[in-house]
């Protein structure tokens, strides 16, 4: 998948290069500012109900967590969802592997982090990869499927629940992500929506840990201690990681800071960079997309790529890819 950036390629200079992606973008920016919905989304495109209604049951579930199922034991377990389900499923397994080929690892490993996303509830592997692909061979242009461009709203949530025609058809899988449509284990959690029936399956176990747990913890208080645990390791877990990632799309190509002069609009977020331990430092990621390493400054903190370098030292994981900062110096700004 060539999604590397390479605009200063052919150039020799290094004032001439920046001078000439300056322009680049300029122009781009300026052709692209305010662009439409992609054109897959038009009247023929129906909409996702099996995702809608879901998110929408979620977020009304919200206040429950709340009254009378607060505890701050359920609070405690956010961010150690947030790290497990979202930081190693969707930003190490989905993202960084087999979207970018990041790393290589056995397969028991891979299909470990990748369960992890697929119990995120943002989609199937394959479709993620896809749409993911397409964000970066066309960011923040037509046809990008999310970009703020069209709206801040679109960019965060509304691409979500209306399909995109031109990214749901067989030709489509095949051009973007033929190498997991040959998987067995991805193909079966594309079909009949098998990928929902893991995440109602892990739903489920969490609702019986908890109250098994419940036993040991709080005998005079089942119910209580049952529900607290359901609604804070899965409902307000899955609805924070839902929006911390969404903001990858949407904030993290409108506000922060740029490194690197690249074709898009993209920006180190810090706020989400330390809300989804990593995936926010999203200027650095679309400068150099193939590098496991999405914190380049020694202060940009990126505890998901920590995590990859502890797993290559133990020798689960080979070949992380690190920043090329040969190439990355030439576009800094
Ligand atoms: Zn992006
Ligand atoms: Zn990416």
């Amino acid at each position: 998948m060539a999604t590397d950036i390479e605009p200063t390629s052919n150039q020799t200079g290094r004032s001439k290069a920046k001078d000439e992606l300056a322009k680049d973008i300029h122009v781009e920016q300026s052709e692209t500012k305010r662009v439409p919905r992609p054109a897959g989304v038009n009247s023929k495109s129906p909409i996702l109900w099996s995702y809608l209604i879901p998110v929408i049951l979620f977020h009304l579930m919200i206040p429950l967590a709340f009254y009378p199922f607060f505890s701050w034991y359920g609070l405690l377990f956010l961010p150690i969802g947030n790290y497990f389900f979202t930081s190693m499923g969707i930003g190490a397994g989905y993202h960084r592997l087999l979207t970018h080929k990041g790393f290589e690892c056995p397969k028991w490993v891979e299909y470990t982090l990748v369960t992890l996303g697929v119990c995120s509830f943002q989609d199937s592997p394959a479709r993620w990869v896809l749409v993911h692909r397409v964000h970066h061979q066309h960011s923040d242009h037509q046809p990008d499927p999310h970009t703020p461009n069209v709206s801040g709203f679109w960019s965060h949530m509304g691409w979500l629940f209306i399909d995109n025609l031109d990214l749901s058809t067989a030709n489509a899988y095949d051009r973007y992500c033929r190498d997991l449509m040959r998987d067995r284990y991805y193909l079966w959690l594309q079909r009949n929506l098998n990928w929902v029936l893991v995440y109602a399956v892990h739903a489920l176990a969490f609702l019986l840990i908890g109250f098994g747990l419940s036993f040991v913890f709080a005998p005079e208080n089942i119910t209580h201690f049952t529900a607290s645990f359901f609604f804070w390791t899965v409902i307000m877990r899955t609805v924070y990681t839902w929006h911390v990632t969404w903001a990858i799309n949407s904030a993290a190509h409108m506000w922060g800071y740029r490194n690197y002069e690249t074709r898009e609009d993209s920006r180190n977020n810090w706020l989400f960079a330390l809300l989804t331990n990593g995936e926010g430092w999203h200027n650095n990621h679309h400068a150099d997309p193939r590098s496991a390493r999405h914190g380049h400054r020694w202060w940009e903190l990126d505890i998901t790529y920590i995590s990859l370098w502890a797993l290559e030292r133990v020798g689960l994981i080979k070949n992380l890819a690190r920043p090329n900062y040969r190439k990355l110096d030439k576009n800094t700004v």
